[in-house]
């Protein structure tokens, strides 16, 4: 049977997996996009909204003895997320499924891309029923797919993600700027987070230094 030939059931408050990249990059910039609904379009932004557009119209095609599912619906009810997968490998014969993530830039220091793309896997596991090893993270910045080992740390890290941003949700409280404040040179939410203008008012930290 066609692995990916499940119905497909929409399923609504779960939590989005691509929040789940925003929270591993900052706390306060999931809980600002999640619970608070902000949202700003940088270059940054737009960048990677017409590169996803571009590269993931809903299909299906065959390539040789593979078949490329593109922004594929799935979710996981042990995790309780659900999301969009940009890009499933599915090879004929032996049931693998392989999922593709796109991403502009380059692969960062920070786990956040491997958390989205594991819990990615873990839907897929769940929908077709099989174990899925690795997946890959395509970077259109460095044109280069890297490959990401499924380990089971990072699958426990995955779900720890999960849980934390429950325990977030639940309390109703935004967390402060993160303390690697060199991410929020890239971050589109300064603006609206102010994270020197907040740890300057809560006594820490001074004006320069995320400049
Ligand atoms: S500006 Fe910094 S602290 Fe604020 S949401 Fe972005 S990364 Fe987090």
């Amino acid at each position: 049977m066609d692995a990916m030939d499940q119905t497909l059931t929409p399923t609504f408050d779960y939590l989005p997996i691509s929040m789940l990249n925003q929270l591993e990059y900052c706390e306060r910039r999931f809980y600002l996009m999640h619970v608070l609904g902000e949202m700003e379009v940088n270059a940054h932004v737009l960048e990677g909204t017409l590169r996803h557009a571009q590269a993931h119209q809903p299909d299906r095609e065959q390539e040789g003895d593979k078949t490329i599912h593109r922004r594929l619906y799935v979710w996981a009810d042990s995790l309780q997320v659900a999301g969009f997968a940009d890009v499933v490998e599915e090879e004929t014969g032996a049931p693998r499924l392989t999922p593709v993530e796109y991403k502009k830039g380059r692969m960062g220091r920070w786990l956040n891309d491997h958390i989205q793309l594991c819990a990615q896997a873990i839907c897929l596991e769940e929908r077709a029923g099989v174990r899925i090893a690795r997946g890959y993270i395509f970077y259109f910045g460095s044109r280069r797919r890297e490959e990401v080992c499924l380990t089971e740390e990072l699958r426990q890290r995955t779900a720890q993600t999960v849980r934390r941003a429950h325990t977030l949700i639940g309390a109703r409280q935004i967390p402060p700027p993160t303390e690697k404040m060199v991410k929020c040179r890239d971050c589109s939410l300064q603006p609206v987070c102010l994270p020197q203008e907040t740890n300057l008012l809560n006594g820490q930290g001074n004006l320069q230094e995320v400049e």
